[in-house]
């Protein structure tokens, strides 16, 4: 059967120059970069040169660019290598799992944290992140795409504020004086997909994943401002100038650094307009089933920023994992809104922060298309998805009023 992807944000496959880029560096030259005879110097040059990449993916210079495991890592060494006891933090109540369960452990640790809710669109709003500022906030961690909605949040804004309230407290230099707030961006869903530039969003630290944008899995960057005084998360051998233990994933960095290259053509040559029309497309035949709507679109006065590949509907009166099942049978890869957490599935905390009720939070999917996404597929979906939303409401029990 002919399978239709649409499932790029959970990850990506390799592109042939990724796969080809990686290639010697199993083999050939397997050196640890750490060593120092030319076995080493081979893998250490490597390194270098994917470092430098991805100093220009980030903007930022090569001694700022710490490679590691992903971006669960990253945003982990964020908050744990800046947090201490008595620090408070400012997040979103919409960030990745990797970012609300290092909150919910740094909680037993005494550490604060205030979640900012988003508007019912899905965006933050920077006044908000504002008026959470308090003595003692330490860390500020705002993603920059969501990857349930793909709707992108205004981080230079906050960016900016954060500027503005470190500038204050260097004037105000009294005995409380709290102390600078850093701002971490959680990028793994935005990378690759709009141009970063942590100058001009004034953060310190930035997290991306390799998978998510035609990588390797199991490896990721993150960016740390020069002179944050970030802890390291592993300790042991002196590597990443003491950032991040570990020998460096040789294969893994040089993979990430092409992908990263060819995101950056990737952003320049028009393939993310045509994907967004394209995602336009599906999303406008979606809709003419009836009883669905998008979650974080805005209105046509007021549209929302949204990554180009990623659409999130919401089908009254079926079950979001059900509707998944069936496209699956139907060879269409998609994701559901929902969780399961110990054998119960819960309705996403995104949707449900973005106010949408535990039922419509249920049944909602989410619809992410690669790269190489073709109007054949769009056809494909939308051939087979009214049919398959059709017969799960004619078997609902939500639909028929019988669920509590
Ligand atoms: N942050 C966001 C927004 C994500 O979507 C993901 C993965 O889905 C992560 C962090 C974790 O990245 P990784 O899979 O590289 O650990």
């Amino acid at each position: 059967m002919l399978r239709i992807y649409m499932d790029a944000s959970a990850t990506t496959p390799l592109v042939p120059e990724v796969v080809e880029a990686m290639r010697p560096y199993w083999m050939e030259r397997f050196g640890n970069a750490s060593s120092i005879h030319l076995d080493g110097q081979q893998a250490r040059g490597a390194v270098d040169r994917a470092r430098d990449t991805m100093a220009d993916f980030f903007n930022c210079h090569a001694a700022e660019v710490v490679f590691n495991s992903g971006g669960t890592e990253g945003d982990n060494t964020a908050l744990f290598g800046l947090l201490r006891p008595g620090d408070r933090l400012i997040t979103t109540a919409i960030e990745h799992s990797a970012i609300m369960e290092a909150a919910a452990r740094l909680a037993t640790m005494g550490v604060e944290t205030t979640f900012v809710a988003p508007r019912p669109t899905g965006l933050i709003d920077p006044a908000d992140v504002e008026a959470a500022i308090r003595p003692h906030t330490r860390l500020v961690s705002v993603m920059l795409a969501n990857n349930e909605t793909g709707v992108l949040q205004p981080v230079e804004k906050i960016g900016e504020i954060i500027a503005r309230e470190n500038q204050q407290i260097t004037r105000t230099e009294t005995g409380s004086a709290p102390g600078a707030i850093y701002f971490h961006i959680d990028a793994v869903q935005g990378a690759g997909k709009v141009p970063l530039d942590v100058r001009r969003s004034g953060c310190h630290l930035l997290s991306v994943s390799a998978h998510k944008m035609h990588g390797p899995k199991g490896v990721g960057a993150l960016f740390v401002r020069r002179g944050t005084p970030m802890e390291p998360l592993l300790v042991g051998g002196g590597h990443e100038r003491r950032r991040r233990a570990g020998t460096e994933n040789v294969p893994g960095i040089v993979g990430m650094a092409k992908a990263a290259e060819l995101a950056m053509l990737g952003l320049e040559d028009g393939s993310i307009p045509r994907l967004a029309a394209l995602r336009d497309r599906l999303e406008a035949g979606i809709l003419r089933i009836p009883g669905s709507g998008v979650n974080g679109v805005g209105d046509r006065d007021h549209p929302v920023p949204r990554v180009a590949n990623t659409t999130n509907i919401w089908f009254d009166h079926v079950e979001g994992e059900a509707l998944v099942i069936a496209l699956d049978l139907k060879g269409i890869a998609v994701s559901g809104g929902s969780a399961c957490h110990s054998g119960a599935v819960e309705p996403s905390h995104v949707l449900m922060a973005m106010g949408l009720d535990k039922t419509r939070a249920r049944a909602s999917l989410r619809f992410s298309l690669l790269k190489s996404a073709s109007d054949a597929d769009v056809e494909c979906v939308l051939e087979a998805l009214p049919e398959a939303v059709k017969r799960l409401r004619e078997i609902s029990p939500v639909a028929a009023g019988t669920l509590g």
